[in-house]
């Protein structure tokens, strides 16, 4: 038999590396946004058209490129960023693979303009799918202008992949912001189908972070700094009373660099601590300097893992660095913290690393806080196994929903006995047959989502008496104007005002106070699936909704308040389970006391 062993043409070579490096718009995006950074750029624009399917352009003011090495950047391995194996050790810049351009030329149409500042005419170069298409001198601005048509032109399965044009760009306008927040002092922007998003000036970090995050934020944070040997640590942490249920604004950068690491992650949590309410999320936007010979950031194509030689220590300082700015501000009771415990005393280079006492954690090592979390109750849960019989024999021995039917010839009967609250938890009704046992949030949750789903489509609404608003940022408006019309159908009136949700009308049940918390849950919600909630029934939302301004466990009851949640319990279609499953009520027959003394 012949040999069978091939080489393979460089254009599938590339096209191949391509998958690696270019897995969505996205990450074409970044590495763009990169290449123009590490050129020295100060303002960097950034176009998209659709999603970034038909267009991605970037135009920086940088170094740009001789008309030789115009040519050489789209060759595979080509980078004038590292010459030698001690290059890598010492990188400061974001690219070094020297595969990006190389990759992308693989799979669009791209188009470069690029003119030293010290050369009178530019370059202009057309390459489509690894073949150069004509190569000229052009006139063109200092800099270098990069235009990426039609991303997986050339390789439909990829292409057909994609996701449609609003997941697409989320995660666009995602990289874009870490990219901005991580360079202040560079001026950005960033438009789609033709509308300007963002124009960022330069700026301290305090204020990019505000302009980018909303005004809302700037009170909020709490400036971090610590100095080590090791380890350079600035950057902002929000106060724990604007800890939120999503996890949107937090943010690492080694060197400048966004990462994503759960190790770090838990260390800030960890300072944290006590101070956050459950399953509340802290912003953070961190910044960690230290010699690049001292992190890998090798181990991923794309560049956003890395791995810390002295892991502990980094962790150790990140950790009393947040705990110290945090007893600083005086939000955390300052006696939580002692000055003596701190960075002070420790010898971060210890000869010996056993020395390092590792900070005291169980951790998880696939532990990923940036992977999505399972999504909370949006889905009906499946019912345990016996339920059928478990709801014939509730149905059977409960009184009978007509009983508690809002036709005040019973109203004396159902109320002659007072019920009582157990624990702050369970509503306890003395009924003929034994004892009721309500759960009081699985109750309200059932009671408000039947009100909502009952409300829907009639567009009733309560009128504010003050219009209520409610400040978002960008990526959240995007995220919140899709369900807009659904929101509306369960009776909220709510427009969009400049950056505001501005609600002048609500479901009767709700209160206006419940609307930040409800919010922010559903743009965590929104944000977890991956397509956005799927809210063509208003059920989800309904479902999420009852959820977030529902009465807690925790809350006390006046008898009033208890005898409405029965009364309304029963009044619903649906009264022995939560919208997510939960059994809300349950019994205890007189003959079951009665066997436990005998
Ligand atoms: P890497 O960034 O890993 O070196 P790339 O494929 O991203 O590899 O880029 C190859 C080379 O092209 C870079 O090393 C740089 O010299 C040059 N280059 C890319 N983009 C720009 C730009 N916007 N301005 C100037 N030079 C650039
Ligand atoms: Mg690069």
């Amino acid at each position: 038999m012949s040999d069978i062993i091939r080489l393979l043409p460089d254009a599938l070579a590339n096209q191949i590396a391509a998958g690696e490096v270019v897995q969505r718009p996205a990450s074409a995006v970044k590495e763009l946004l990169e290449n123009a950074i590490d050129a020295g750029a100060n303002d960097i624009q950034l176009v998209i058209k659709d999603a970034g399917k038909t267009l991605i352009q970037v135009i920086d003011n940088g170094c740009g490129l001789s008309p030789t090495d115009a040519r050489m950047a789209f060759e595979r391995h080509a980078t004038s960023k590292i010459r030698d194996i001690n290059d890598l050790f010492a990188i400061r810049t974001f690219g070094f693979r020297g595969e990006a351009l190389a990759s992308i030329a693989a799979i669009a149409q791209v188009e470069l303009r690029s003119r030293r500042q010290e050369d009178e005419l530019g370059t202009r170069l057309l390459i489509e799918g690894s073949e150069i298409k004509s190569q000229e001198p052009v006139s063109c601005g200092s800099g270098t202008q990069l235009l990426v048509k039609n991303l997986f032109y050339n390789v439909p399965a990829r292409r057909n992949f994609l996701k449609k044009d609003e997941t697409e760009f989320r995660n666009i306008h995602e990289e874009f912001v870490r990219v901005a927040l991580a360079q202040p002092q560079i001026q950005f922007s960033l438009s789609h189908n033709g509308a300007v998003l963002y124009q960022l000036k330069p700026a301290k970090l305090r204020q990019r972070i505000v302009a980018i995050m909303g005004e809302a934020i700037n009170a909020a944070l709490v400036p971090v700094q610590e100095q080590t040997q090791l380890l350079h640590v600035s950057g902002f942490i929000g106060k724990p009373s604007h800890a939120r249920k999503s996890k949107g604004q937090q943010y690492f950068f080694v060197n400048n660099r966004f990462i994503r690491d759960g190790y770090l992650h838990h260390a800030v949590m960890g300072a944290f601590d006590q101070l956050l309410t459950d399953g509340s999320h802290p912003a953070y936007f961190l910044f960690l300097e230290l010699d690049p010979r001292r992190i890998d950031i090798n181990v991923h194509p794309t560049k956003t893992e890395i791995k810390f030689e002295e892991e502990q220590a980094v962790y150790a300082i990140l950790q009393t660095a947040i705990k110290r700015a945090l007893a600083q501000y005086h939000v955390a009771p300052s006696l939580d913290f002692e000055r003596e415990t701190g960075l002070d005393g420790i010898d971060l280079f210890p000869q010996n690393p056993e020395d390092i006492r590792p900070p005291q954690l169980k951790l998880n090592p696939d532990y990923n806080p940036f992977s999505n979390p399972k999504p909370a109750t949006a889905s009906a849960k499946v019912q345990p196994d016996g339920w059928a019989e478990f709801y014939q024999i509730t149905q059977a021995s409960l009184p009978q929903p007509t009983m508690f039917a809002d036709n005040e010839s019973t109203v004396v009967e159902k109320h002659a006995q007072q019920p009582f609250q157990l624990h702050q938890r369970y509503i306890c009704a003395p009924i003929k047959s034994g004892l009721l046992l309500i759960d009081q949030q699985a109750a309200h949750e059932r009671i408000r989502y039947e009100r909502l789903l009952q409300n829907a489509g009639k567009g009733q609404s309560q009128r504010l008496l003050f219009p209520e608003l409610l400040p978002l940022n960008r990526q959240e408006m995007e995220l919140i104007s899709p369900v807009l019309a659904e929101i509306r159908q369960l009776g909220f009136e709510v427009e969009i005002l400049g950056p505001n949700l501005q609600f002048t009308g609500l479901p009767p049940d709700m209160q206006a106070g419940e609307l930040p918390k409800m919010i922010d849950e559903l743009l965590e919600q929104l944000r977890i699936k991956d397509n956005g909630l799927r809210l063509n029934q208003h059920e989800a939302l309904a479902r999420l909704l009852a959820k977030v301004g529902a009465i807690a466990t925790g809350k006390k009851l006046e008898t009033i308040e208890m005898n409405l949640i029965i009364d309304q319990l029963f009044a619903c279609e649906q009264p022995h389970f939560a919208p997510d499953g939960r059994p809300t009520l349950t019994k205890l027959t007189l003959e079951e006391i009665a066997r436990r003394f005998v």
